[in-house]
């Protein structure tokens, strides 16, 4: 299936050279289905390297995060999540009513740029007065008092966005800021200390069960409506995947002491060294110019920071060609990110006949006057193939998680997980079942009985973020790559949605999680 090759029709005639051009950046851009296979069995060896601990041969840091347990949407209670991660904080109270049902309430406070340089107890100290005033708010503290589990104290899940490494479900050092960020006093300590003193200090009756990173957080939000989830996802501003595996394969834990455990794999570092994919010339300037050149390879085809930068390459080769606006730019197309990932999703959304709204998004926000329409054909064209090839890459990371999970000692493949393959090393053999066109979902599916798909038969993709949810047709090329990949039955059997509020909902189940492990370890 290679429908993704095809540019764009243009309705005016392009000359010669103009085709020429198109085709060959649609050759460099336009990824086959083989490639795919290819990249998505050199996922897998660099996920299970990452697992082994072999960071020499895996550019996935995989990491455990001490998240435990499954939860099957009936879960009672009343938590408390904060997110941190950039200019605002966002406190919230989370009320699980069971029935997969969940009443949030938060309120948002401003890190000023003082507090963001502050030593970090004075930022601490000020989380932890947010959190009093909020939890004492009327509407809040009558919710809190309906809810209350036996103790008097309340639970808090932390979503900390900035670089951790997780020692447990309740510690994790900071090792370094980032976004602005520049706290003296944080980085080497462990961040839910650092807030746990505060809150002591200030008096605050909240305990920190729990600290998560935002793919955990996304992925439990989803499971609390759909129990079946295995993966969380993001595709925003970067990218990353979260999912759950089997303990026993992770060689980097001492002692597991659960069945099962979440892994924040850090895919937008996937082949750093670009031994698989197929970068272009284009993405290694931006590379080269971007703040942490050779690292996050991957993320830089795929997320939303990066998409508009690589376009505006494009678009200066072609102009530079004299192929594209009479070969005329202009100050705001030249600077660096100057080309939005946003831009592409409204010039993807025009279908008008003379493509009048992308006429107006290059004159508004680029100042180029297009006066020709095969200049905004030829625009849209380009946009297509620099976004087509970030929702089929995605899709490769997506499903290459999937048959990690259902192959030979994957998370799938346990005991009371429905799915169930009998020839799963034949199926799965990287190395020689590539190339079968019986693939895991079609193998799945045949078991499965063709005629009722229920949940317990799903693998739920929960995913979050912008490019996501508001790139046109981002969804459905991730489909078809992963009918590719998975087979026909893909788009029935891991189904993608988008979960809502992993940060507030998934940081208060992984404090539920942590409270619920805590009680049975006692
Ligand atoms: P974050 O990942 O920082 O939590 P988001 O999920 O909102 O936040 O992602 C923000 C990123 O999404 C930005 O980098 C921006 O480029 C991209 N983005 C925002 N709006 C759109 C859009 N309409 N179409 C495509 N990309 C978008
Ligand atoms: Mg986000």
């Amino acid at each position: 299936m290679l429908t993704s090759s095809t540019p764009a029709k243009p309705h005016t005639k392009w000359s010669d050279k103009q085709s020429k051009a198109l085709a060959d950046l649609t050759e460099e851009f336009t990824l086959s289905t083989a490639q795919l296979e290819h990249l998505t069995a050199a996922f897998i060896d660099q996920m299970q390297s990452g697992l082994a601990g072999d960071h020499k041969s895996s550019d996935l840091a995989m990491i455990p995060t001490f998240v435990s347990g499954r939860l099957d949407g009936q879960e009672r209670g009343s938590y408390l999540a904060l997110d941190l991660g950039g200019t605002n904080f966002r406190v919230c109270l989370i009320t699980l009513k069971g029935n997969h049902d969940v009443e949030p309430n938060s309120e948002s406070f401003k890190v000023t740029e003082h507090l963001q340089e502050a030593h970090i107890s004075e930022l601490m100290d000020f989380i932890a007065i947010s959190i009093k005033d909020f939890i004492t708010r009327e509407h809040i503290s009558s919710k809190i008092a309906k809810h209350r589990s036996n103790s008097n104290t309340l639970e808090l899940g932390f979503t900390f966005s900035f670089p951790v490494t997780q020692t447990a479900i309740d510690a994790g050092m900071l090792l370094r800021w980032t976004k602005g960020f520049n706290c003296p006093g944080a980085v080497g300590s462990d961040i839910v200390q650092l807030l746990q003193e505060a809150l002591d200090r200030k008096e605050v009756k909240v305990h920190v069960a729990a600290l998560v990173n935002d793919t955990v957080g996304t992925l439990l939000a989803h499971s609390y409506k759909y129990p079946n989830t295995f993966i969380g996802a993001i595709f925003g501003t970067g990218t990353n995947g979260a999912y759950v595996e089997a303990t026993r394969s992770i060689k980097t834990m001492p002692t597991p002491t659960a069945k099962e455990m979440i892994i924040n794999i850090e895919w937008g570092n996937f082949d750093k060294d670009k031994r698989f994919l197929p970068v272009t010339p284009f993405d290694n300037k931006l590379d080269r110019e971007s703040i942490n050149p050779g690292v996050h390879v991957f993320e830089k085809m795929i997320s939303g920071m990066y998409l508009g930068e690589i376009t505006r390459n494009i678009l200066l080769h072609l102009i530079d060609r004299r192929l594209l606006f009479d070969g005329t730019s202009s100050q705001k197309l030249n600077a660096h990110w100057s080309f939005k990932t946003e831009f592409m999703s409204q010039i993807e959304s025009d279908t008008s006949p003379n493509l009048t709204s992308i006429a107006q998004i290059l004159k508004q926000k680029l100042e180029i006057c297009s006066k020709a329409q095969i200049d905004r054909e030829i625009v849209k064209a380009v946009c297509e193939l620099v976004g087509k090839r970030a929702a089929r890459l995605s899709a490769m990371a997506t499903a290459a998680v999937v048959r990690k999970g259902l192959s030979d000692g994957g998370h799938l493949a346990g005991d009371g997980y429905p799915l169930k393959l009998s020839e799963k090393h034949r199926v799965f053999d990287t190395a020689a079942g590539v190339n079968k066109s019986e693939t895991a979902v079609e193998k799945v599916h045949e078991r499965t009985d063709s005629a009722v798909v229920h949940d317990g038969n799903l693998i739920h993709v929960g995913i979050d973020g912008s490019v996501f949810k508001l790139y046109p047709h981002f969804e459905e090329r991730m489909v078809e790559g992963l009918t590719e990949l998975l087979g026909s039955r893909a788009k029935d059997l891991v189904p993608l949605n988008i979960a809502e509020d992993g940060s507030g909902v998934g940081a208060a189940l992984a404090a539920l999680i942590a409270t619920k492990n805590a009680v049975h370890s006692r």
